[in-house]
């Protein structure tokens, strides 16, 4: 990763972190589930509202660390208007930047600065802290709600 992209990266995090977007709870939510990561203590709550197919709005509140709170700050601007059924390519593509299985520069345009968190696997024992809202959103889509879930798979 080169040094610009390191530095975009911090960027992006320390914005997210200072001022999460979307941050709070929705009281019309359709869909509401609670994501916790025990290695790192990051406790968030998804919400989801779902209209003809798409994400009409989404909020998400809770604490945890840098990584968790701006990953979750993106995903939340990133999903807003998108349809359901693009989503879990979407949930993919960010887990394997995060894991360096792909070049965050070959999917810039794509996914704008959900590719920056490609910086986060330069540190794996973050990774979890990166994708925990993102495994949230996937089981809250799949119908897994007011569940519990563990990052611990
Ligand atoms: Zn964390």
């Amino acid at each position: 990763m080169d040094d610009q992209f390191r530095e975009l990266y911090q960027e992006i995090i320390l914005d997210h972190n200072r001022s999460p977007r979307n941050f709070g709870s929705l009281k019309d939510a359709t869909h509401t589930l609670e994501g916790h990561n025990p290695l790192c203590g990051d406790h968030y709550v998804i919400y989801l509202k779902i209209k003809d197919g798409r994400v009409e709005d989404v909020r998400f509140e809770g604490k945890g660390c840098a990584i968790s709170k701006s990953s979750a700050s993106v995903m939340s601007e990133f999903i807003k208007g998108k349809k359901v059924s693009e989503i879990d390519q979407y949930i993919e593509l960010f887990q394997k930047i995060v894991r360096g299985e792909l070049d965050p520069a070959e999917y810039l345009e794509k996914l704008g600065k959900l590719a920056v968190f490609a910086g986060v696997s330069e540190f794996p024992m973050r990774v979890k802290c990166a994708t925990l809202p993102w495994h949230t959103l996937h089981n809250a889509l799949h119908g897994k709600q007011n569940d519990h879930i563990s990052t611990e798979e």
